[in-house]
């Protein structure tokens, strides 16, 4: 096999958007991705709901969420070929925290966290809300906080191809196959080996091998606390249209958007082992979720569940935060992993910052060092007040 300046395990929306910023930066270095599963069967950036908020309560999260928004907004100037035009179908209605008394406190914190942060966010009065959105039902609610600008959805899997095309078009090379080891010193790994029987090596290695960043870690003896959790998504559909709807998250746990002319939604898990099979849930859709559906939303009494499909949310056990920049040790071993459920919105900021980390040492565009591996020796998490399912 041919070295490689960098090779990127896995290519799914975090690989590929890597290899697209490395390549953009320094044109002409040479950038292998390898990838077992080329249709990205199982690829949680197939599987995504695709949906970006502001609404975070660790800053760093909120600025990747305001680089990603950007970046979407411009997105055919950035990833735009010739013969691919990029259609990602933004849409930005935003989301609606809906808290109960109990929860006003968590919610009002979380507003003065984001407003610092600069995000365009509004907390609403029951009042207010009822006026705003007629077939919601706020009888149980205390308080709502909406992203004014900045939030909605799109679609994932057309930026993800949108970032491969790109990349592969400034001379990236996608490999299918499957990393099954690595060689390695104390301080540097040296190449990775393939199932196919080959080597590869290379100067610089990422892991963007989501769920499974966890297995591709320990290749190289590194203890990574990423697993696949599974999410079900069910597709419903409502006789009766609700305008304006945003990506709504109930105070019991739920969330639910429009997608086209359905929408789509999930809740916690009742089943948390890691790495489930990708099958949906159907024990998820019982009485009681139908019932807090209808309750807040009375127009759901008559909704039909259309279909179901369950991906894996790349969890870090840590913290529920993303790992990204180099490993201490081994030092050409670098981290885009552990997302936890909300890598789609922060792939162009996440994948800009580590490419600069690997070419000039540091992020310069956006500060990421909060979500450093570090973190992980020295047991200091990094707590995400606003996590959803
Ligand atoms: C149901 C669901 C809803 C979601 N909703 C949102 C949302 O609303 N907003 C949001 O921002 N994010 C959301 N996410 C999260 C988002 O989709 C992920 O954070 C993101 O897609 C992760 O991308 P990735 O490239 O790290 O992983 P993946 O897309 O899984 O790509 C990893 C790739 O690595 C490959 N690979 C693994 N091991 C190897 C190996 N040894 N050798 C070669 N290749 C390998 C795999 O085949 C895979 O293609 C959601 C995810 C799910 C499942």
């Amino acid at each position: 096999m041919s070295n490689a300046d960098v090779v990127v395990v896995g290519s799914g929306v975090m690989g590929a958007a890597t290899a697209y910023w490395l390549t953009r930066l320094q044109p002409g270095l040479k950038v292998t991705l390898v990838e077992s599963d080329t249709r990205y069967e199982k690829a949680s950036s197939s599987l995504s709901a695709s949906s970006i908020r502001q609404q975070f309560t660790c800053p760093v999260n909120i600025r990747l969420s305001q680089y990603g928004i950007a970046f979407l907004r411009e997105a055919e100037q950035h990833l735009g070929l010739p013969d691919h035009p990029v259609a990602l179908g933004l849409q930005e209605p935003g989301y609606l925290y809906l808290a109960q008394p109990e929860q006003v406190d968590t919610l009002q914190t979380a507003h003065q966290i984001q407003k610092q942060a600069g995000a365009d966010v509004a907390l609403l009065s029951p009042e207010a809300l009822r006026q705003r959105y007629p077939w919601l039902n706020v009888d149980d609610v205390a308080l709502g906080s909406l992203g004014l600008s900045g939030e909605g959805w799109f679609d994932g899997p057309a930026l993800h191809q949108a970032f491969l095309k790109k990349a592969m078009a400034q001379g990236v090379q996608r490999l299918h196959d499957r990393v099954v080891g690595m060689d390695h010193t104390a301080t540097h790994i040296t190449g990775v080996r393939l199932a196919s029987g080959g080597t590869l090596d290379c100067a610089q290695l990422v892991n963007a091998a989501g769920a499974w960043g966890g297995e591709v870690a320990a290749m190289a003896g590194v203890q990574l606390p990423v697993v696949g959790a599974r999410r079900t998504v069910f597709v419903l559909s409502c006789p009766k249209p609700l305008p304006l709807c945003p990506l709504l998250i109930d105070p019991t746990g739920w969330w639910l958007r429009p997608e086209g002319r359905f929408l789509i939604s999930g809740s916690e898990p009742l089943h948390t082992e890691p790495n489930l099979p990708l099958e949906p849930d159907w024990s998820e859709w019982n009485d009681e979720q139908w019932a807090s559906l209808a309750h807040r939303i009375p127009a759901l009494s008559e909704l039909r569940v259309e279909r179901a499909w369950a991906g894996y949310y790349e969890m870090n056990t840590f913290d529920h935060n993303a790992v990204i920049g180099p490993h201490p040790d081994l030092r050409n071993l670098y981290f885009i992993n552990g997302f936890s459920g909300h890598g789609m919105q922060h792939a162009a900021g996440a994948g800009l910052a580590l490419a600069e980390w690997m070419l000039h040492g540091q992020a310069q565009t956006i500060a990421v060092d909060e979500l450093g591996f570090e973190r992980l020796l020295h047991n200091r998490p990094l707590r995400e007040l606003q996590v959803i399912g």
